[in-house]
């Protein structure tokens, strides 16, 4: 009689999940666990996540029920819980499927070599990504650092990859008891109303994420994307970000499944820019395994030592709270604390405000996104924020300081996005909803709205002032 341990990690489904499959197929029995070290690891989860998680635990524990398995839960160090359940029952393999964050890799390589002395079989298999970050390299064998390339050399690799199957049976649990551990006991709900409400907005677990990919096929998701994407106001992206995150649904699925509607030669141009998306994601994944520094800081070094301003709680707390006096910050802001979530425009919208406007470190940002999204997720976020501040991969050029009053006439034109998440204007007419401190003296003086927070255009050339340090550093390094 063998026996596995499955180890589920940032892969919370049963379908095209390859670890799963060997597990299930190789084995007589199979232990499936999840182990919450979230206290251990020093990229923590956010608030809005851990919420998230115990609803996706709660449901791929439905599922393992279906097939008369169980999800035993666990909490605290991970090599101490696999070391102990090895010492508790005779276990020929462990199983689970590879995280790529720096801290994973590293706490997943001591594992691997603690169950290899102990002749225990350790396998990892890949779930979340199309290719291995080592697998895509220039010709000098070196990494990308620009998004078209990388993506022109996977395309061409194949995204058209089936799904593995779902497993038709689970193996028998043993029949010792190895966890006394209760989903309420990894105390992820937090005791207040947010972010219960928050996730009102959400169906969670691998069926909604099923199902999230075929009513935004069904509404013509991939055709309308290119014309839709921009406008925070219309459901026009997929929203499989948390789901994505969670690993409730793989990229290979979603490809897939977009490509039965569309083959990839015959591609129009709104679904190709929705698998472009998608890779977007694998690409922040390869930048964070080849230059695992990014998560904490630039990735060029004539952004080291950048003057970004220090006493900057108030203008931070103005911005969290969405109380900047620009109605489609503030929209963006809010819809993120209410939901969740935010519109990918104006998350760049609003990163862009608190770099570059604001002259507040990107680090601070990333922090409260990381805490609030449902889809924080270390890779794309770090990828997000450096993109905004102009100090990551392939990112938005320094100089560049979107102006949230144009972005707002151009993506929110008749200003639905900010009336629905800034009640207070809604009264107000198409224009100056963008820029109420145009509105009349009458109609100002009953508007509960602050006044701006910044002058954009004196904070523009602030911006530019300190980021021509970042040229003159280059130039530096150049020259040494
Ligand atoms: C400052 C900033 C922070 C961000 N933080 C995160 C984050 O923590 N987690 C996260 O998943 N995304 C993040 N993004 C990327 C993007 O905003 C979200 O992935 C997207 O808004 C999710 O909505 P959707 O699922 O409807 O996307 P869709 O437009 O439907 O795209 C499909 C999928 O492609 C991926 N994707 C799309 N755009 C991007 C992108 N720019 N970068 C990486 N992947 C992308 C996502 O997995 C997404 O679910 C951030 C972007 C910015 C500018």
């Amino acid at each position: 009689m063998t026996t596995a341990i499955f180890w589920f990690r940032q892969d919370l489904r049963l379908s095209d999940n390859p670890g799963f499959l060997a597990a299930c197929e190789d084995y007589d029995q199979l232990i499936p666990i999840f182990i919450d070290d979230n206290g251990h690891l020093k990229s923590q989860l956010g608030e809005a996540s851990r919420a998230w998680l115990h609803h996706s635990l709660e449901s791929l524990n439905k599922q393992l029920t279906t097939f008369d398995s169980e999800l035993l839960l666990f909490k605290g160090v991970a090599l101490d819980v696999i070391n102990d359940i090895c010492q508790k029952t005779d276990i020929d393999a462990v199983i689970w499927n590879r995280c790529y964050e720096p801290e994973a890799i590293e706490r997943d390589s001591n594992i691997k070599a603690a169950l290899k002395a102990q002749s225990i079989h350790a396998q990892s298999e890949n779930a979340l990504l199309f290719f291995e970050p080592w697998q895509v390299l220039k010709k000098d064998g070196t990494p990308y650092r620009v998004y078209t390339p990388y993506w022109r050399q996977v395309a061409q690799l194949g995204l058209e990859q089936p799904p593995v199957s779902t497993p038709s049976k689970i193996p028998t649990l043993p029949t010792a008891s190895l966890s006394n551990v209760t989903l309420k006991s990894l105390d992820l709900l937090p005791n207040k109303p947010w972010p219960a409400d928050m996730l009102s907005y959400w169906k969670i677990g691998e069926l909604a994420a099923q199902n999230t990919l075929t009513e935004f096929l069904a509404r013509s998701g991939g055709v309308d994307y290119k014309n839709k994407r921009d406008l925070p106001a219309v459901v026009g992206t997929s929203q499989l970000s948390p789901h994505l995150h969670f690993g409730e649904i793989s990229p290979r699925q979603i490809v897939w499944q977009t490509l039965q509607e569309t083959p990839l030669h015959e591609l129009d141009g709104g679904t190709e820019t929705f698998i472009k998306e998608v890779i977007w994601r694998e690409f922040a994944y390869y930048i964070m395994y080849h230059f695992p520094d990014t998560q904490h800081e630039a990735m060029y070094p004539q952004f080291k030592n950048f003057p970004w301003l220090e006493d900057v709680s108030e203008n931070l707390e103005k911005w969290q709270k969405g109380q900047t006096g620009y109605p489609i910050i503030d929209a963006g802001m809010r819809e993120l604390y209410a939901t969740g979530w935010m519109h990918n425009r104006v998350r760049m919208i609003v990163a862009s405000f608190l770099c570059k406007n604001l002259l507040i470190n990107w680090q601070l940002g990333e922090a409260w996104f990381r805490d609030i999204l449902v889809d924080a997720d270390l890779a794309s976020n770090t990828l997000g924020w450096q993109w905004s501040s102009g100090c990551g991969a392939d990112a938005s050029p320094y100089f560049r300081v979107f102006n949230p009053v144009t972005q707002s006439k151009k993506f929110d034109k008749e200003g639905e996005y900010i009336r629905r998440w800034v009640p207070e204007l809604k009264d107000l007419d198409n224009k100056s909803i963008h820029e109420p401190w145009l509105a009349s003296s009458v109609v100002r003086s009953r508007l509960d709205y602050p006044e701006p927070m910044v002058d954009l255009a004196a904070t523009r050339l602030r911006a530019l002032d300190a980021y021509s340090h970042v040229k003159k550093q280059k130039e530096l390094l150049q020259e040494g």
